[in-house]
């Protein structure tokens, strides 16, 4: 079935009341107050020559609170390494002791120094080899001073160390804890016995001992003898070495 379709005239009524009704609506729309247009404030943003919004300038930030700088503790500056001076006896200026096969104590004692002083600064003190004379030992100042020496080969079945202070020391008990620690370290490493009483005079009279400044801790030592103890002196210089060094430590850590 099909519907009868709308005349003509009938439209043109219809459009003309739709047209009217809007027109109701636009005016009483106005009357009620359009919403106000706002200024144009964009307009005035605009940059004459492009047309384009320039930029506002941001409103510069509060600036941040400057950080509290954090309260770390100060690295304390490390305390400055011990100062050790090392003797190698006899070296720049004589052989000393010469065994009858032409070895020379000189030759041990620079040999065992050079270790000492090796070994003292791979741990960390500001340790320095010494000839046996040297302007450098007047008024010599250090937390340490040791001398060494060997003892000679006269005496074929003579075997061990000796270690000394001088005899007018003007620190004491410094000194005796010096030898004591040398005595103690030397006899563990090397294994060689301590002659107490066989101390010479030479020995607590040591030149350097006067020329050095009067509170600097110094000792000698005779690491052995070059008979008896050649093997050892020679050989296994380093354990020799060592046994010195470990002393020098023992008395400057308080062990
Ligand atoms: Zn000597």
């Amino acid at each position: 079935m099909t519907g009868k379709p709308p005349s003509g005239s009938r439209w043109a009524v219809g459009l003309f009341a739709v047209a009217f009704l809007l027109g109701i609506s636009y005016v009483g729309w106005l009357a009620s107050g359009a919403p106000d247009v706002e200024p144009d404030t964009t307009r005035s943003a605009l940059d004459p020559a492009t047309d384009r919004p320039t930029r506002t300038p941001r409103p510069s930030r509060t600036p941040r609170p400057s950080r509290t700088p954090k309260v770390s503790p100060t690295p304390s500056p490390l305390p400055p390494a011990f100062k050790v001076g090392i003797v190698a006896g006899h070296w720049k200026n004589d052989s000393g002791a010469v065994c009858d096969d032409g070895l020379q104590e000189v030759t041990i004692n620079l040999d065992v120094a050079a270790r000492v002083v090796a070994i003292l600064q791979y741990e960390g003190y500001d340790a320095e080899l010494l000839p046996e004379f040297s302007e450098k030992l007047a008024g010599y100042e250090a937390d340490a001073f040791v001398s060494i020496h060997t003892d000679a080969c006269n005496v074929p079945e003579a075997s061990g160390f000796k270690v000394a202070r001088v005899a007018a020391s003007a620190i004491p008990e410094e000194e005796d804890r010096l030898v004591a620690c040398l005595i103690q370290e030397y006899g563990e490493a090397t294994g060689l016995s301590f002659h107490r009483n066989s101390i010479t005079y030479d020995m607590r009279d040591y030149h350097a001992f006067n020329e050095i400044h009067p509170l600097t801790p110094g000792a000698i030592i005779e690491l052995g003898f070059m008979g008896a103890d050649r093997e050892l002196l020679s050989e296994n210089a380093y354990q020799v070495a060592q046994g010195v060094a470990r002393g020098i430590a023992c008395f400057l850590e308080g062990d």
